[in-house]
């Protein structure tokens, strides 16, 4: 008896959707993707775009990157291309460079039953470890998380290829996952978090039994491993609809399980202002990412996990510390021990902490001389910010807010000194446990993760 899985993996024709019946033109591809697809094209091999880059342009957004898939294996995408690096050891992909940017064409590969039948890996409780079998199209299509990431553009003729009902969920803007629901968030739990992004940043509906399945199985986030996690932060906060997403990872109850000691502190007897202060943060996030202005994690974490900083500052001092010196060490304990789910770079910790602290200093009297020191420290600005967005969310600091405006905003631009780069490498295209791209840069633009937040 053919099980519903296999028989959903069983080859459908697809629906073909002309050129004439949808709305993606050649001249919103970047010159460079088209010349991979072409090439491939012309060589004889399949040449397809799929994923994100098909449901942009279908929504009429301009996608971040262009992905290519083919049945091309490596070695064949290398023989085509003189500037073609394979990367990925268990998994290889092949990067096409042109200057600083980079076309990645993956070859189509099994789904997820046939990788586990040929290796035999799923770890407890369903989850993938790796999937790693060359496969066909129709295998490709249904390794994909929902429907609206599963269309191809197909090269040879201009139409866009849809096996799995992709397009009718565009246009009903519906988030469906392929298959059950259940299972795809058991093999990889950062699908509903991925679902929630998308639902906010394309604004559509999670389809209803996905959304149920997501408030079950949101305890599942706790075993994703912190540096994914991290990423998949960097995308949800710092990618222009930080504050939406932060209320619907509350709604989906998913939030208490990334962030526990951050939701206790928002249902709490101080909840209210805790979260105002992060719908505060993410709105003031939100605004810079819409006016290109730098951004970084710093603030949000810092946001995060003020109250339960605090508090924990509060046990220091009662034993008998400075402000200053409690913060430190409650900065410290706190950072060391949520570092452990979510692997945030020591630049960021740093921050984070540098701004906690000056909560307290902006606490202390300071003589002119150590104020002018204080000036010069690069975190002025991004905690005196942080002051000012306190304030906005009813914490009594108006006067300390008036105190300092002079001083911080005379303080130097500091977004030259500590640049980092969350967003990956330079090639910014590091694969997960499923293969799946992950934290990559932006093609020609400099990553909006990229920058500190000072300026
Ligand atoms: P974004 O706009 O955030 O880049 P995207 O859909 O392009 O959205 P990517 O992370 O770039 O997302 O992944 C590209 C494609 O790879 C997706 O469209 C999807 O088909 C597939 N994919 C990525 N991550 C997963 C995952 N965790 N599970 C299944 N498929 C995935
Ligand atoms: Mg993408």
């Amino acid at each position: 008896m053919p099980g519903k899985e296999q028989q959903r993996i069983a080859p459908l024709p697809p629906r073909i959707i002309p050129r004439d019946q949808h709305n993606i033109s050649r001249s919103r591809i970047g010159p460079n993707v088209l010349k991979v697809l072409y090439r491939l094209k012309n060589a004889g091999y399949k040449s397809y775009l799929v994923g994100g880059c098909v449901r942009d342009l279908l929504l009429d957004k301009q996608p971040k990157d262009f992905d290519v898939a083919t049945d091309a294996h490596p070695e064949q995408i290398r023989e085509l291309f003189r500037n073609c690096r394979l990367i990925g050891r268990r998994f290889r992909l092949a990067h096409i460079l042109f200057g600083r940017e980079i076309v990645e064409v993956s070859t189509f590969r099994a789904s997820h039953d046939r990788a586990r039948a040929h290796e035999g890996h799923s770890a407890e409780g369903g989850r993938i470890v790796r999937d790693n079998v060359y496969g066909d199209i129709e295998e490709d299509v249904w390794r994909r998380d929902f429907t609206v990431n599963a269309l191809f553009y197909n090269i040879q003729d201009f139409s866009v290829v849809d096996y799995v009902g992709g397009m009718k969920d565009i246009q009903r803007r519906q988030l469906r996952p392929l298959g059950d629901p259940d299972q795809r968030y058991r093999e990889d739990p950062v699908r509903m978090l991925r679902a929630v992004r998308f639902a906010v940043k394309l604004d559509m509906e999670i389809e209803p039994e996905a959304a149920r399945q997501i408030r079950e199985r949101a305890p599942l986030l706790e075993d994703v491993p912190a540096a994914r996690l991290f990423e998949e932060f960097l995308k949800m906060f710092l990618h222009g609809h930080a504050r939406d997403t932060f209320r619907r990872l509350r709604d989906y109850r998913l939030f208490g399980h990334l962030f526990p000691a951050a939701e206790r502190a928002m249902t709490g007897p101080s909840g209210e202002t805790a979260r105002t202060l992060m719908t505060q943060v993410l709105t003031d996030t939100d605004r810079r990412y819409r006016e290109d202005r730098p951004i970084s994690p710093a603030l949000p974490l810092a946001a995060l996990f003020w109250h339960p900083v605090q508090e924990l500052a509060e046990n220091h001092c009662s034993k008998g510390l400075s402000r200053i010196q409690a913060m430190e060490l409650a900065g410290a304990a706190l950072l060391s021990r949520q570092i452990k789910s979510l692997s945030i770079p020591r630049l960021v910790t740093a921050t984070v902490r540098d701004i906690w602290e000056f909560q307290a200093r902006f606490e202390e009297r300071w003589i002119k001389q150590r104020r002018e020191r204080l000036q010069k420290h690069p975190a002025l600005r991004a905690s005196y910010d942080f002051l000012a967005l306190r304030h906005e969310a009813g914490e009594e600091v108006g006067e300390l807010v008036q105190r300092w405006r002079e001083l911080a905003m005379s303080a130097p631009v500091a977004g030259n000194r500590q640049r980092m780069r969350q967003d990956g490498h330079r090639d910014g295209r590091r694969r997960g446990p499923l293969g799946f791209r992950r934290g990559r840069g932006r093609g020609g633009r400099r990553g909006r993760g990229d920058r500190d937040r000072r300026e």
